[in-house]
C-alpha cells in the first residue's frame, strides 16, 4: 500500500511528466521488440470463448482477464515506453503498472493513450453498445470480483457481454493502434516490414 502511494506522488495526476517527452519512435520500438505482445490476452480470450456455454462465470473471468493484460500490457505498457528518455525509466513506470495494479495511474495514463493514438477508452464505444468501453471494462470487473472473492456466478448473458468486450479491446483498438504507427499484424504477431505493405508479403 506505501508503494503505490509513493508511485502516485511521484507522478501527480496530470501526468504533465509523462505527455511532454512522448515519442511515438519509442512506442514503435516496443512493439518491434516485442512483436507477440497481444498473445497472452489472445490465449486468455480462446479459453474463455470455449467455456461460455458450460461455466459462463468461468468464462467471465478469463474475458474479463484478458481485457485487462490487453489495455496493461499491449497498450498503456508500450505508450510509458514510448514516455521516457530511458528503456530502464519506461520498464520500471511499466513494471509498477502491471504489478502493482495502480488504478490511479491507469486512469492518468489513458488521457495520454487518447492523445497519442485518437482512442480514448473513456468516450470509445464498441459496436452495439451504448456504454463507452471504459465504463463497460469497470461494470465487467465488478463481476468478475464478486466471482473471485464472493463466489458468485455470472449469467451467459454477463460472460458474452465480457468477450464481446474483450475482442473489442483486443482485436480492433489493438489493430488501430498498431496501424496508426505504421505497423501491421500477421495473426497475432506485429510486423514492421515495409515489404509487406508494397505486396512481399
Ligand atoms: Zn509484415
Amino acid at each position: 500500500m506505501e508503494r503505490s502511494i509513493a508511485v502516485c506522488q511521484v507522478f501527480p495526476t496530470d501526468s504533465e511528466i509523462i505527455v511532454e517527452d512522448f515519442r511515438e519512435v519509442r512506442l514503435r520500438e516496443f512493439y518491434i521488440d516485442h512483436p507477440e505482445v497481444i498473445r497472452v490476452a489472445k490465449n486468455a480470450l480462446a479459453e474463455g470463448r470455449v467455456l461460455l456455454t458450460t461455466t459462463p462465470r468461468c468464462s467471465l473471468v478469463l474475458a474479463t482477464t484478458a481485457s485487462e493484460l490487453c489495455v496493461r500490457e499491449a497498450l498503456l505498457r508500450p505508450i510509458l515506453h514510448g514516455s521516457f528518455h530511458s528503456r530502464s525509466s519506461g520498464d520500471l513506470m511499466a513494471a509498477i503498472i502491471v504489478t502493482e495494479r495502480n488504478e490511479r495511474l491507469t486512469r492518468a495514463l489513458l488521457p495520454i493513450f487518447a492523445r497519442h493514438t485518437g482512442i480514448d477508452l473513456r468516450t470509445f464505444n464498441r459496436s452495439g453498445s451504448a456504454t463507452p468501453l471504459g465504463k463497460e471494462m469497470s461494470e465487467i470487473q465488478t463481476i468478475r470480483n464478486t466471482i473471485l472473492h464472493q463466489g458468485h456466478s455470472a449469467t451467459y448473458e454477463e460472460a458474452d457481454k465480457a468477450i464481446k468486450i474483450a475482442d473489442c479491446l483486443l482485436d480492433d483498438i489493438f489493430q488501430r493502434v498498431i496501424e496508426k504507427i505504421g505497423l501491421h499484424l500477421h495473426d497475432d504477431t506485429v510486423c514492421g516490414g515495409r515489404e509487406c505493405l508494397l505486396g512481399g508479403e
